[in-house]
């Protein structure tokens, strides 16, 4: 799978995808991602990519011709890529609407920054605009990096099978359970007895009455979901 992220900010962007487990799977040529810094395709000299809105306002927009020039570069090289604008505006990214993302071989992630970007850049090349929630961030940035991750680490090959992501909080359509690591007594406080049992039927009875019950207890919309799918 391909991402190509255009942004002001390429260097950020990439140093933080070159890490952890997203890293791990570009070094072994699992995903790909590519950086597209928006700055170079400004045609004047003090590489201006935004400017006053038309109408007034505070703030600047972002420039039409910069975008649909990294555009137009990105999809010369990959032509069937499917163009992502993060925004407030979007739907709310989900772990199911990260998983359809999966079928889309090539993606491209538009990061706005300011105020925002001009809407004809929006109609000229977007198939989706996509929020990560109800807040107003300053960039597109971080939003592009978050759903990078959610849906990379989806893709075959990137996690280990040990730590599939199927069932995980969400993903399962519960929370999960709480986890444990040695020591197994830490300062008095013991990990429950069941866990170092090494009783297989007992830990996962366990495990699923706790993500029952935390489920229950913080997120009623999941657990009620829960329990009416498996009636
Ligand atoms: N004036 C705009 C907000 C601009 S915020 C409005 O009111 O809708 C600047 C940029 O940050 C946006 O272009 C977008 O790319 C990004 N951004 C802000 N909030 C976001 C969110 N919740 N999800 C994804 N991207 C967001």
């Amino acid at each position: 799978m391909r991402f190509d992220i255009m942004t002001l900010f390429p260097g950020e962007v990439d140093a933080f995808l070159s890490s952890s487990v997203i890293g791990r799977a570009r070094s072994k040529g699992i995903i790909e991602i590519e950086c597209h810094d928006i700055r170079n395709y400004a045609k004047d000299k003090h590489r201006h990519v935004d400017d006053y809105p038309y109408g007034g306002g505070v703030g600047m927009v972002m420039q039409v011709e910069p975008i649909l020039l990294c555009y137009n570069d990105i999809k010369k090289r990959v032509p069937d890529t499917y163009c992502i604008y993060m925004s407030p505006k979007g739907k709310k990214l989900t772990q199911t609407r990260a998983k359809k993302l999966l079928s889309k071989r090539n993606i491209t992630l538009l990061c706005g920054h300011y105020e925002g970007v001009d809407q004809r850049a929006i109609d000229l090349i977007v198939d989706e605009e996509i929020s990560i929630g109800d807040y107003v961030l300053s960039g597109g940035e971080l939003g592009a990096m978050v759903l990078v991750d959610c849906v990379a680490r989806m893709v075959d090959g990137v996690l280990s099978e040990k730590e599939c992501y199927e069932d995980e909080s969400i993903a399962s359509g519960l929370l999960e359970y709480p986890q444990y690591t040695r020591p197994a007594d830490y300062n008095g406080i013991k990990v429950p007895d069941v866990l170092l049992s090494g009783h297989e039927a007992n830990i996962k009875k366990w495990r699923l009455e706790q993500s029952l019950s935390i489920t229950k207890e913080r997120r009623k919309d999941l657990y009620n979901r829960y329990v009416k799918r498996k009636k």
